[in-house]
């Protein structure tokens, strides 16, 4: 059997053994949304909770429409099926990517033993490669923790400012406790990152070098850069704390995120490499390389080592569609990227390309062809 069917197999095997495992409790599971949401680009994000309690002065998460905290529902093994059943997902290792942080600080104090239930439970079953944003001092002995349970786990931690943290994250904990926890994940191992998003105009971009520096120094293995995105509330809220961003706010309607200073992004990226930093194009590349895995789905790859992208051939290709009754009318299997074509009227559910990509980690297009 092929690796795509032999994923496509196990992954049904996987959703059985949770559902008879969970027995009534799954229904409630296979209705969440985890169990149907596409993959964004740095993977499936899990939500241990949505909203946070922080609430950075440019954190987007209210205008998301999260604006109170609530741990998530779903126990740790209702996560995984639900992650399971999804038809988006392909289980790991070398599968689909997982992403903690997206909608909430994922190691907050009051949930973080649900985050580490999450993590467990998708370890033990679905094998996602996980990664996780936070911006929480971390002890040695919790990163010790966090490493038993998966001690391949991407981490990035957040600074983007320390002189001016007060009046940008007033209720995080304090960037030099941030510091500390890059020392305590990085001595225990695991693959820690600087996340220096969003990088904020006339903040960032100042204090870069040193941020930079100084995380390098307490063990950072590099640093992700990312621009700011605005809604019009997050300009107002910049704006009572001294940022003022020039940009015609006629473009912000409703909650919608607008990306700015795209420049600031650029000019951090120079001082990193001046630095000697190794510089990540996106999270998605950090969490492929803590997992000693390789990518080269968008321009932005290849990450991770060539030699490690999975051998895959046509047969693999047409062994998993027939098994889905699908019938093909060529496949081009390219060194960086696959082209299927099929009938034009054939009916080709849209999770075919997304689950074929996490596992051939090439980009997938789909072409339709006249009778
Ligand atoms: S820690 Fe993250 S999720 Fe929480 S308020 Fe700050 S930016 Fe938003
Ligand atoms: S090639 Fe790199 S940046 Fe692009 S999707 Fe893959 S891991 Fe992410």
């Amino acid at each position: 059997m092929g690796i795509l069917l032999e994923r496509f197999t196990w992954k049904v095997d996987v959703q059985k053994y949770l559902k008879d495992l969970l027995e009534d409790r799954g229904a409630r599971a296979l209705r969440d949304y985890h169990a149907r949401r596409k993959p964004r680009p740095c993977g499936i994000t899990v939500h241990p909770a949505t909203g946070c309690l922080y609430r950075c002065v440019y954190c987007y998460v209210a205008d998301m429409g999260f604006r109170e905290f609530k741990p998530y529902p779903l126990t740790g093994l209702e996560i995984a099926l639900a992650l399971a059943s999804n038809p988006y997902i392909a289980p790991g290792p070398v599968g689909s990517l997982a992403a903690f942080g997206s909608v909430t600080e994922p190691l907050l104090k009051t949930i973080r033993g649900k985050t580490l239930e999450y993590i467990e439970c998708i370890a033990k079953t679905i094998k996602l490669s996980c990664q996780i944003s936070t911006k929480e001092y971390i002890t040695r002995e919790f990163a010790s923790a966090i490493r038993r349970l998966d001690n391949g786990l991407s981490i990035l931690v957040t600074i983007v400012s320390i002189d001016r943290y007060i009046d940008l994250e007033p209720l995080a904990p304090n960037p030099k406790l941030r510091l500390e926890s890059i020392s305590n994940f990085s001595s225990e191992g695991l693959h820690t990152v600087l996340f220096l998003r969003p990088a904020i105009p006339g903040i960032s971009d100042k204090e870069a070098y040193d941020i930079i520096s100084t995380a390098l120094d307490h063990g950072a293995r590099g640093v992700i850069v990312g621009s700011l995105r605005v809604t019009s509330s997050i300009m107002d809220k910049l704006r009572v704390v001294g940022v003022d961003i020039e940009f015609n706010r006629s473009r912000l309607r409703g909650g919608i995120q607008i990306t700015v200073s795209r420049d600031t992004k650029d000019r951090i990226v120079r001082i990193a490499r001046e630095v000697g930093a190794t510089v990540y194009p996106s999270a998605c590349s950090a969490n492929v390389e803590a997992h000693g895995e390789a990518c080269i789905i968008c321009p932005y790859g290849p990450c991770g080592s060539l030699d490690k992208i999975p051998e895959i051939s046509e047969s693999d290709i047409r062994e998993l569609l027939e098994s889905i009754m699908l019938k093909t009318r060529y496949i081009e299997v390219g060194e960086r990227s696959i082209v299927i074509g099929f009938d034009k009227e054939a009916r080709i559910p849209d999770w075919v390309k997304y689950f074929i990509e996490a596992v051939s980690r090439r980009m997938v297009c789909i072409r339709r062809v006249s009778s």
